[in-house]
């Protein structure tokens, strides 16, 4: 890569041009439990299926949440503690998205449950697996729906971390999913008005919504 600077003006040749330069995205999975390793792998190649430059880093060592983030009453995690938590466990390791999954069930104050949880400030998010099976519903199991469902939520909590809001496409990732059937509903990509925010922050995506 060749940098150019006129001035007060950058110009970046190569890849980022017209933007900001950023080196790979540095992304780390960490597991909150016991994952199978299928779920972990597909988490994996869909990251790196979704953003151009990205490393994705999977610690093999499970990390617990401690109790003091669970609530006894609602037999559920706090997701705002598990954050917290999360952040103070990784906040070393010099990642830009570090991504908790555990297949527990949380919730956030307001809210009977949620799927993930992200911060910006903290760049750290969580995806929880318990409510994206069919099983939690007394439905049949379908591995594959599972999967989908788990890798839609991942890239939705990393795109709140990487600065993005809700967005009211139907089938952009970036929508708002309240039932597993809406996660259905939505698809994997970025619309192309989430992805050309993200590339404002000089993330650029491999695929968007046509
Ligand atoms: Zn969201
Ligand atoms: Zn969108």
């Amino acid at each position: 890569m060749i940098v150019y600077v006129w001035g007060r003006f950058k110009f970046y040749a190569g890849e980022s041009k017209g933007f900001r330069f950023m080196d790979a995205l540095r992304i780390l999975l960490q597991p909150l439990t016991a994952i199978d390793l299928s779920i972990i792998d597909n988490v994996v190649s869909v990251l790196k299926d979704t953003f151009e430059r990205v490393i994705v880093d999977v610690n093999g060592v499970i990390l617990s949440p401690p109790i003091t983030v669970y609530n006894w009453h609602r037999a559920q995690y706090n997701s705002d503690k598990i954050l917290d938590w999360l952040y103070r466990n990784t906040e070393g390791y010099g990642y830009d998205v570090v991504v908790g999954i555990g297949d527990i069930d949380a919730y956030v104050r307001g809210l009977n449950f949620v799927f993930g949880e992200a911060s910006s400030v903290l760049k750290v998010c969580v995806v929880y697996l318990r409510r994206l099976r069919n099983e939690f519903y007394g439905l049949e199991s379908d591995y594959n729906k599972f999967i989908e469902r788990t890798c839609k939520e991942v890239i939705h909590e990393v795109g709140h971390v990487l600065g993005l809001n809700h967005c009211l496409t139907p089938k952009c990732v970036m929508n708002f999913s309240n039932s597993v059937f809406e996660v259905d509903g939505k698809s994997r990509y970025f619309c192309k008005q989430c992805a050309d925010l993200l590339l404002k922050r000089g993330i650029r995506v491999r695929k968007m919504l046509a």
